[in-house]
C-alpha cells in the first residue's frame, strides 16, 4: 500500500513517526506522492492543548469524505490515540484502527487486520519495553539532525499534563545501546543528534544523563549534541558543568518554568519554587559564554491573579530569557487541574499572553542582535537554496540563521560552515558564508 503519516506535536512524536514509517517500509509497503496517492494514511496526533486535538477531528473530517470517494485505511497513533482510545471509533467511525504511544511496534500487525476487512482495530496496551524500539528500523527523513529518543514516559505528575497517562512511567535505555545508535548514526553521515525524552535529565539507564553526554561525545565524526525536554528538579550541577565543559553540547539549554508565581506553581505541582529554579539557573555561572536559555511559559492557569502574573513577567524580565514559548492554560481530560476553578475570562488570559509575548520578542530581537558581526559556525539545514536565494542554517546556540552564499556556490547539507552574521530579526539571524 502507499501511505501517508500527518505528524503533530513534540520532537518525540517526530520520531515517532519516524519509527511507524521505518515498520510500513518493512512490511513492504511505499510511501505515497502526495494525499490523493495514498492508501493509508496514518494521523500521528498530539494531545497536549485543545488547538492540536481540533486539527486532528479537522483531518478526520475530511477524510470521511475522501473515504467516500475511494478505497482508503485510516489510522491514529499517537497521544490522542492513547488518551481516547476506543471512544475515538464513536467519535470518528470510519477510523480503521486505533494505536497507542506504548504499542507502536503492533503497527504492522493492526495494518494487517484492518486489511482483512476487519473493523475497529485497537491496540493502547501498555507494552512497557517499547523504549527498546530496534534503531535500525526508525526511517529518518532529511534532517540535518537525528532524533535520538533515550528516556519514555515520565515521572512527574503536572496537574495540567496528559503525558504521564498518554505516555506511561518512564523507562530508560541502556546508555550502550543510545551509544550504539548514535555510532551508527555519525557513519550514516550525521554530525548531530538530540537526545529526546520527556525529561531526558532523570536518565538512568546505567549511567547519569550528564554522564550520557560525555559518552556520546567520545564519539568521532558527531559534533554537536542536543537534549529536550528537562525539569528543573533533574538538573543538577553535574549537568551544567557538562554543559559548561563539552565542547560537543551545544550550549542551549530548554528548561521550562511554566509560571514566576510560587502560588500557581504549587498548583500546577511543578516541584520547585521560583527560589529553586532561579538556583539551578545559579548552576550555569561560568558556563559557555554564547548558551542560550529557553523556557515554557502557561498563561492564565486556574487561579492566576493578575499578581501572579506580574510575578512571571518579573521572572522573564530576571531571566531575560533568549526565546521562550509560551501558551494560554488548555485544559485536557482526566488532568487534576480540571477540578480547579477557571473563572478567568479567555479575554484576560489573551491579554496576558500577547504581553508576555511582546516583552520576549524585545529580549529575542536584543539577544539576535548581540550575535551581529560574529564569526561562528552553523548547520547547514537544507539540501538547497530556499526562494529568495538563502539557505537555512542552524547555529550551535540553537540559532536560525538565513544564510547567503556568493551565486553558484553551494553549500554542504548538514555540515558546518563558517559565517558571519551581518543581521538580526526576532526569528532569525542574517548571515553570509565566508
Ligand atoms: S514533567 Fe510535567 S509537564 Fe513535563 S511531561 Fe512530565 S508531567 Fe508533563
Amino acid at each position: 500500500m502507499k501511505y501517508l503519516i500527518e505528524t503533530w506535536g513534540c520532537q518525540m512524536n517526530s520520531h515517532d513517526s519516524e519509527k511507524l514509517e521505518g515498520l510500513l517500509l518493512e512490511q513492504g509497503h511505499e510511501p505515497a506522492a502526495g494525499m490523493e496517492d495514498a492508501e493509508l494514511v496514518l494521523l500521528n496526533t498530539c494531545s497536549i492543548r485543545e488547538k492540536a486535538v481540533h486539527k486532528v477531528y479537522s483531518e478526520l473530517g475530511w477524510l470521511r469524505e475522501e473515504k467516500k470517494k475511494r478505497p482508503l485505511l485510516v489510522g491514529v497513533a499517537g497521544c490522542l490515540a492513547q488518551q481516547e482510545q476506543a471512544a475515538l471509533f464513536k467519535r470518528a467511525p470510519h477510523i480503521d484502527f486505533v494505536l497507542g504511544t506504548m504499542a507502536i511496534q503492533q503497527l504492522p500487525a493492526l495494518v494487517e487486520r484492518a486489511r482483512a476487512g476487519v473493523r475497529r482495530v485497537i491496540d493502547t496496551g501498555a507494552y512497557l519495553d517499547n523504549h527498546l524500539f530496534p534503531p535500525e528500523t526508525a526511517r529518518r527523513g532529511s534532517s540535518a539532525k537525528a532524533l535520538v529518543t533515550i528516556i519514555e514516559g515520565c515521572d512527574h505528575a503536572c496537574t495540567y499534563c496528559v503525558v504521564p497517562t498518554t505516555r506511561g512511567p518512564e523507562r530508560h535505555r541502556p546508555f550502550q545501546d543510545v551509544v550504539a545508535e548514535v555510532r551508527g548514526l555519525v557513519a550514516q553521515g550525521y554530525r548531530e543528534v538530540e537526545l529526546l525524552g520527556q525529561n531526558v535529565n532523570s536518565f538512568q539507564g546505567g549511567c547519569s544523563f550528564a554522564e550520557l553526554l560525555d559518552r556520546v561525545a567520545e564519539l568521532d565524526g558527531l559534533e554537536w549534541i542536543r537534549f529536550t525536554t528537562s525539569h528543573p528538579m533533574n538538573f543538577t550541577p553535574a549537568l551544567a558543568r557538562t554543559l559548561a565543559r563539552n565542547p560537543k553540547v551545544a550550549p542551549f539549554l530548554h528548561l521550562p518554568v511554566q509560571s514566576g508565581s510560587d502560588a500557581v506553581l504549587r498548583r500546577m505541582r511543578r516541584e520547585y519554587t521560583v527560589a529553586q529554579y532561579l538556583e539551578r539557573l545559579g548552576y550555569l555561572q561560568g558556563g559557555p559564554a554564547d548558551l542560550c536559555l529557553s523556557t515554557d511559559f502557561i498563561v492564565g492557569f486556574p487561579g492566576e491573579t493578575e499578581q501572579d502574573f506580574e510575578a512571571t513577567l518579573a521572572l522573564l524580565e530576571q531571566v531575560r530569557y533568549d526565546q521562550s514559548f509560551s501558551f494560554i492554560y488548555s485544559p485536557r481530560p482526566g488532568t487534576p487541574a480540571l477540578r480547579l476553578k477557571d473563572d478567568l475570562p479567555h479575554a484576560e488570559k489573551l491579554r496576558r499572553l500577547t504581553r508576555l509575548q511582546a516583552r520576549q520578542t524585545e529580549l529575542t530581537l536584543a539577544s539576535n542582535q548581540k550575535m551581529v558581526g560574529r564569526a561562528l559556525k552553523a548547520r547547514i539545514e537544507t539540501e538547497a537554496p530556499l526562494e529568495g536565494g538563502h539557505w537555512l542554517a542552524r547555529t550551535a546556540n540553537w540559532k536560525n540563521v538565513h544564510l547567503m552564499a556568493p551565486a553558484g556556490r553551494r553549500l554542504p547539507f548538514r555540515e558546518l560552515v563558517d559565517i558571519r552574521v551581518t543581521g538580526a530579526g526576532p526569528h532569525f539571524l542574517r548571515a553570509e558564508a565566508v
